[in-house]
């Protein structure tokens, strides 16, 4: 059977059972007019361009997943931060980067800029708690004499790491690469 390609319905490329040519990197169903041989396989234009816009392949419950991760990872690495003093910098894109795969894991690799979004915010609202707990001191400070160096220190890390960790995990998310 001889089928018209101009009309949608028997355009493969429309179709999600389509088998023929996809991209290796978004899967996406390409025409072989539009198909770029790279080294690791076909690939379609946008990808070789890298301006591949990220398919939503989500489910409702992956942000909320997201968010619940990112918040708990992120929480927790503060309590450590707490105690850790100065580590923290060393500590804080490693958690960063913890988040991300363990919301990959969570979510079986989905992606979506909503995902990036609640994971981002899960980020922060982990890292508050004790982001506020250290700003307390400095409200009922002793009869307006200012805390010292040393008695800032635990909010400069817990500031520093609320800053680092959600700005990695949100990064490595986005599939950006952080040294
Ligand atoms: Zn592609």
């Amino acid at each position: 059977m001889q089928l018209d390609p101009s009309k949608p319905e028997n355009n493969p490329a429309a179709d999600d059972n389509y088998i023929g040519l996809r991209c290796n990197k978004c899967n996406k169903p390409i025409n072989p007019a539009d198909a770029v041989l790279t080294p690791t396989g076909y690939r379609c234009k946008e990808c070789v361009r890298g301006q591949q816009k990220i398919f939503d392949t989500t489910k409702p419950f992956d942000s909320v997943l997201g968010f619940l991760v990112a918040g708990l990872i992120a929480f927790a690495g503060s309590w450590l931060a707490s105690r850790i003093g100065f580590i923290t910098l060393l500590l804080a894109p490693g958690v960063g980067l913890l988040i991300s795969n363990a919301v990959r894991m969570a979510v079986s690799h989905r992606r979506s800029a909503k995902l990036n979004n609640a994971v981002l915010t899960g980020a922060v609202v982990g890292c508050a708690p004790l982001l506020i707990m250290a700003l307390i001191p400095l409200f009922i400070s002793h009869q307006g004499i200012l805390p010292s160096l040393a008695g800032l220190l635990p909010l400069i890390w817990q500031v520093l790491y609320a800053v680092a960790v959600p700005s990695s995990a949100y990064a490595h998310m986005k599939g950006f690469r952080l040294k």
